[in-house]
């Protein structure tokens, strides 16, 4: 690391300007490229710590004269310039990698991944830590950069501090030495397998670099009923403590994760299996951090879950409008629909990632009572589904999809908005898809409200 001198940042979003900023900090001679435009928020930073920069374009020579690269998580392997700094022979390092090497000695870290519940748990874990008095704080894939983090810190000096980093597999890709004291491994379903030449084993390996350079010292809590994390296990996670989360562990709206420690989630916000099973995780990372039974019930009863994750929008009309815009894959669909206990009109689709409907026919069956889709193109719901016999009706905007789902709930059903897809066909992202989900719903309450007002007047 000392013979290091010059950094090169490849891609300028939140990691990369949080490693450039860090780098600066550090010393380092940086400069950044990006081959896309930079958004002005980013650039402006940079420009105020005179960080030099280009942007639409990557100047091989002067990137190949570094003594280390960092790459941003969107950047895949293939690119031409990631090619080119490889065959140099030059150290490539994710924004987690360095950041990790410079935190504070006496700081530790909690780094949280999976397909899907990352950021609840994330969430979760940080808000109990905090309530219990850890000096914990946010990053990562979540809000801030690691490296942002870690820069306040050697900025100004926090005692003790726990680090609670949400990590993607993308991130993961990219760590050499990176040991977090805590790991979580959620579940690994296929997700983003076009980035992993559509293998599991190759997925599944990314999500695991987590705890591969984990010690004895270190703890591994991981899903004992994924069957894809049981086939891989063995071979990656070799010497860390592990502790196993399983159903037996959250039932019925109660944790119990041994003696005296049991908890209720019925006071809370977190709905379903899945969301309890995220907080036995975040319970397990709790208890091994110190924090006592009565602080951990207090954070699970006021814990407030993020958006667009099985977010209750409103009641209009006696019919639940449910947004889960966040579940862009199957597996997060399952889980949605289990978790339903009402009939159910659901809205689904958009910019299909070659999924398999095949493990949500039973819970269709059993559950939806009728399938609005919302999306450019559609065959793939209606070819999942033409043969389940229930009302299905193409839309192709979010008010569109509120008001024809409106038209066929009656009083005690819900509607929920879990599309199984990417959203970028009709939206700009899933929270964009998920904001105009909750405008539609408002919007419609608000006419059923001043609809009675309106006549008499
Ligand atoms: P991530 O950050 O991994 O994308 P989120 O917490 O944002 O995870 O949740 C994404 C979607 O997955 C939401 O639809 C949420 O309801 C669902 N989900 C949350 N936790 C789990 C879990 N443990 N298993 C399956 N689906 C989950």
């Amino acid at each position: 690391m000392n013979k290091i001198k010059s950094v090169i940042v490849l891609g300028a979003g939140e990691s990369g300007t949080g490693a450039a900023l860090l780098a600066q900090w550090l010393g380092y001679a940086v400069f950044v490229s990006d081959k896309n435009a930079i958004k002005p928020a980013f650039k402006a930073e940079l420009e105020q710590h005179e960080i030099a920069y280009e942007e639409q374009q990557h100047s091989l020579d002067r990137i190949l004269r570094a003594d280390l690269v960092i790459k941003s998580p969107g950047i895949p392997e293939r690119v031409e310039v990631l090619q080119a700094v490889r065959q140099a022979g030059i150290p490539v390092w994710g924004e987690i990698e360095f950041a990790w090497r410079h935190m504070p000695a006496s700081a530790r870290v909690v780094a949280i991944t999976g397909s899907n519940g990352k950021t609840t748990t994330t969430g979760l874990i940080h808000h109990i830590l905090k309530t219990g008095g850890v000096n914990a704080v946010l990053g990562g894939n979540i809000g801030k950069a690691f490296a942002r983090v870690v820069l306040k810190d050697l900025e100004v000096p926090a005692a003790s501090r726990v680090y609670v980093i949400e990590v993607s597999s993308f991130q993961l890709e990219d760590v050499v030495d990176f040991r977090p004291d805590i790991a979580v491994l959620l579940n690994i379903t296929p997700d983003h397998l076009d980035r992993y030449e559509y293998s599991m084993e190759l997925y599944a390996g990314a999500k695991f670099r987590i705890a591969e350079n984990q010690n004895s010292t270190d703890v591994f809590i991981y899903n004992e009923d994924d069957p894809v994390i049981g086939v891989f296990m063995g071979k990656h996670v070799l010497h860390s403590q592990k502790v196993a989360v399983n159903h037996a562990q959250y039932r019925h709206g109660t944790i119990s994760v041994g003696p005296g420690n049991s908890f209720d989630l019925h006071a809370g916000k977190l709905r379903g299996p899945h969301n309890a099973f995220n907080a036995a995780c975040a319970v397990q990372v709790a208890r091994m951090l110190g924090v006592v039974p009565e602080r951990i019930q207090e954070a699970l009863n006021t814990f407030s879950p993020p958006p667009h994750r099985m977010e209750v929008i409103a009641t209009v009309q006696g019919v639940t409008y449910i947004n889960d815009s966040k579940a862009t894959n199957v597996d997060a669909v399952f889980y949605a629909l289990q978790a339903m206990e009402q009939p159910t009109i659901w809205i689904v689709g958009g910019q299909d990632k070659g999924n398999d409907y095949t493990p949500l026919q039973p819970l269709v069956q059993e559950k939806v009572k009728a399938i609005v889709c919302l999306g450019v193109d559609n065959r793939p719901i209606r070819s999942a589904f033409d043969g389940a016999q229930k009302p299905i009706v193409e839309t192709g905007s979010a008010a569109e999809a509120v008001l024809e789902a409106s038209k066929m709930a009656d009083t005690g059903d819900v509607v929920l908005l879990s599309p199984a897809c990417a959203s970028f066909d009709l939206f700009k992202n899933y929270e964009d898809r998920g904001e105009q989900f909750r405008v539609a719903v408002l919007a419609l309450a608000n006419t059923n409200t001043t609809k009675p007002s309106q006549l008499n007047a």
